[in-house]
């Protein structure tokens, strides 16, 4: 539904939670920026993300890695021999194109394991032609690697090439070994870990959908061979739990099984858990058990022993792992196309005549709304009352205050930017009950609050 990804695109720019980068250049295609409301709304869903994964999960711990990590670790990863994508040229209009996305939006095939050759042959074979111009003149297939290179240090040679990261995972199999004996962890243990990742994307787009520069969030759980699909079943319900309570609806996620063909030649078992984004759906977060393809990996590139030695049954071995790698910025815009609704409002105004208008609201969790409630001051003349609410709430939650316009116009604004409550400050708070009026954002409903209640009143509404 385009219309609706574009009212959300509209929305995210004008209320400041997503601008276009660098936009007083002329922007650079693809990136965004977020803003004032954006930044808090980010920050939600990843402390969200940590409080469930590490803070509620007695197997989880945390990490930070660098960005920037020695060349090795790619070479093991196999990020700098497959990490890429099959690309080819249309001789005639200069275009560039995946094959497999050609053959793919041609008549559907999945082409997952196919070799270039087999592509080609297909592409020649079905006669498929350049979306662009038209004709079939294409140059062969060439494999492009995803990956950022760049120079550290003063000269840009070979040696001093380093690449950034296409995913935080490898910083958690370098670090296991540390973690395992700094923690004394024993396996079944995991590890956390949110942050930057770059991939030099093709066909970047969908708003932040597919972006060049992205957040993520991983596990890698490490447990025995022969338990791995047993961790596999419990990460799964894990993460699927993780978006239920959140408030995405159980009818706009899908669970999609890899078969045989798709899967990774390491991997057992990948689930992709698909949302139902306002284009159609999309892969938002993927869980896979990866045997024990990484860790094996740099033992035999760096040459140090990451086996796992269990005090229990004395033996050794390599742990397997299961990993739900999750994008911030796809949760971002699930939980942004969940959250957005018009509703029309039927009311009646002082003459008794019936009064319809359309109300945009955003229905988003309290956890993940950028501002808890809002302070509001019925007249200006109660401004320096209604702060002192404003202070004492503000060292709790991020709060907003506004004093501007009617107390109606004042709902609609923090309905739109998804406020769950409106805290209106009136004279009999003054003079008789020091009670306040919330108001809530779902259901417009209206209840006396005493002021001394109110932290309690909000902290109960924003646990999931
Ligand atoms: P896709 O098939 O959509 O390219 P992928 O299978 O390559 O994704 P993974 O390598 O499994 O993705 O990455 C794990 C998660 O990281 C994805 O499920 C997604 O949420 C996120 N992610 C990956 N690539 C991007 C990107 N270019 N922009 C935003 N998020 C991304």
């Amino acid at each position: 539904n385009e219309k609706v990804m574009d009212k959300i695109v509209d929305l995210c720019k004008s209320k400041g939670f997503v601008y276009p980068g660098s936009e007083i250049y002329g922007g650079l295609a693809n990136t965004w920026d977020y803003g004032p409301l954006g930044v808090e709304l980010k920050n939600n869903i990843k402390r969200a993300w940590m409080k469930k994964f590490v803070q509620e999960n007695k197997y989880n711990v945390g990490l930070d890695s660098a960005i920037l990590m020695n060349p090795q670790t790619w070479v093991a990863s196999g990020h700098i021999g497959g990490f890429s994508d099959p690309l080819m040229d249309c001789k005639e209009c200069k275009t560039r194109h995946r094959a497999d996305n050609l053959i793919e939006d041609f008549d559907g095939t999945n082409v997952a394991g196919w070799s270039n050759e087999q592509m080609m042959d297909y592409i020649k074979e079905k006669g498929i032609t350049c979306p662009n111009c038209g004709k079939q003149n294409f140059t062969d297939i060439r494999q492009f690697n995803l990956m950022f290179k760049t120079f550290q240090g003063v000269t840009e040679d070979s040696k001093s090439e380093l690449y950034l990261r296409p995913e935080t995972a490898q910083g958690i199999f370098v670090n296991f070994a540390n973690i395992q004996r700094t923690t004394r962890k024993k396996v079944p243990f995991g590890v956390a870990q949110v942050g930057k990742s770059f991939r030099n994307e093709i066909t970047p787009g969908n708003f932040i959908f597919r972006v060049r520069e992205f957040e993520q969030m991983e596990l890698e759980f490490f447990c025995k061979p022969g338990t791995d699909l047993e961790w596999f079943d419990y990460w799964r319900s894990y993460c699927r739990n993780f978006l239920l309570s959140l408030g995405l609806k159980e009818e706009n996620i899908r669970l999609r099984d890899h078969d045989k063909e798709e899967l990774c030649f390491y991997s057992k078992a990948t689930t992709d858990f698909e949302y139902l984004f306002p284009f159609g759906w999309g892969e938002l977060w993927g869980v896979a058990d990866r045997t024990d393809y990484d860790l094996t990996q740099h033992i035999n590139t760096s040459g140090k022993s990451l086996e796992y030695f269990d005090p229990e049954t004395n033996e050794k071995y390599i742990p397997y792992v299961i990993e739900p790698s999750l994008g911030v910025e796809r949760l971002f815009l699930s939980v942004v196309t969940e959250a957005y609704d018009e509703e029309e409002i039927v009311s009646t105004d002082k003459d008794g005549k019936e009064k319809r208008e359309t109300r945009t609201v955003m229905h988003f969790h309290p956890a993940l709304a950028p501002f808890k409630a809002a302070v509001l001051p019925l007249v200006k003349k109660l401004t320096p009352k209604a702060e002192e609410v404003y202070d004492m709430l503000s060292k709790k939650f991020m709060v907003d205050f506004d004093e501007a316009g009617t107390i109606g116009k004042r709902y609609r604004r923090q309905d739109e930017i998804g406020t769950p409550f409106c805290i209106t400050y009136d004279f009999d708070t003054l003079e008789k009950d020091n009670c306040v009026t919330v108001r809530d954002r779902d259901t417009m409903q209206q209840e006396r609050v005493n002021i001394n209640d109110l932290v309690a009143y909000l902290e109960a509404k924003m646990t999931f």
